[in-house]
């Protein structure tokens, strides 16, 4: 999956610093990230300098990957924008090296965050970047906000050595299969999610609702929780949401579809049925 990207390590504690060398330092123009033309990567601290004093760029620390900073440039100096190409997040999807990918979509993620809160929720004033934490604080009335993050899960809903599989009805979604999903609403836990979703989906009743492993997804802003459960009764008659899925089959184990994104928890969940009982 995308966040598996050992032996690399992320560091996500965060940390009161300033670029240096060998740190990397994104740009953003809209929602559409800014990577070097010469490297198809993030920019290094030693090319934006070349472009511009990096010590003259105001910065906000992100994270760290194999002790590396990254950072979001604040303003986009002309030298370095001539310099890169502007991407949008779908990019990340089939970057590679995959790790580059990961820092890059959770550096878009955390931008989205502290762009999108640049003026106080409560009193309408703007907000900084907090220099002690990962937050945006409003310095008139001291309200601070952390980085906003969705839940919503993943389910692979069962029947012996069947698996109930989806397609999306979106224009402009991903065409191969998925699996039940949906987002977690206020006063639900996950499980309730996981009951309601296969219900409003494919008007199924299901049972043995089992947690098997988390993603986080800055694609959509959220964390995704992945789970199996099984059909409650025998009747696998589907009533197709049709406004959300174009399709909801029964695939035998032996007959599952192949392709797919190995960096998605969806993908690494029909591949793990397709090996034997979950
Ligand atoms: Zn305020």
């Amino acid at each position: 999956m995308i966040q598996d990207i050992s032996p690399h390590l992320f560091d996500n504690s965060y940390k009161d610093r300033k670029p240096e060398a060998g740190d990397r330092i994104f740009f953003y123009q809209g929602r559409s990230t800014l990577l070097s033309k010469a490297t198809g990567l993030p920019f290094t601290y030693e090319e934006v300098d070349r472009l511009c004093p990096v010590e003259t760029i105001p910065s906000v620390y992100l994270f760290s990957i194999d002790g590396r900073g990254y950072f979001w440039g604040r303003v986009m100096p002309k030298a370095v924008l001539s310099e890169g190409i502007l991407v949008g997040d779908r990019h990340f999807r089939d970057m590679q090296p995959e790790w580059e990918a990961f820092s890059c979509i959770t550096a878009s993620q955390l931008h989205s965050f502290y762009h999108e809160h640049q003026f106080c929720g409560c009193c309408g004033a703007p907000a900084l970047p907090d220099e002690k934490e990962r937050a945006m604080r409003c310095p008139v009335c001291g309200k601070i906000v952390y980085p906003v993050i969705s839940p919503a899960v993943i389910v692979g809903v069962t029947h012996g050595d069947r698996l109930l599989l989806t397609k999306y009805s979106r224009p402009g979604s991903v065409k191969f299969y998925a699996l039940v999903a949906g987002y977690t609403e206020i006063g639900e836990s996950l499980e309730d999610t996981v009951r309601r979703e296969v219900m409003e989906e494919v008007g199924l009743r299901v049972k043995n609702i089992r947690f098997y492993k988390s993603q986080p997804w800055s694609f959509s802003g959220s964390l995704l929780s992945g789970f199996y459960c099984d059909l409650d009764g025998d009747d696998e008659t589907v009533r197709l949401q049709e406004d959300e899925l174009s399709e909801a089959t029964w695939y035998d184990r032996s007959d599952l579809p192949e392709g797919g994104s190995s960096i998605s928890l969806t993908h690494e969940m029909i591949e793990r049925f397709r090996m034997g009982p979950v």
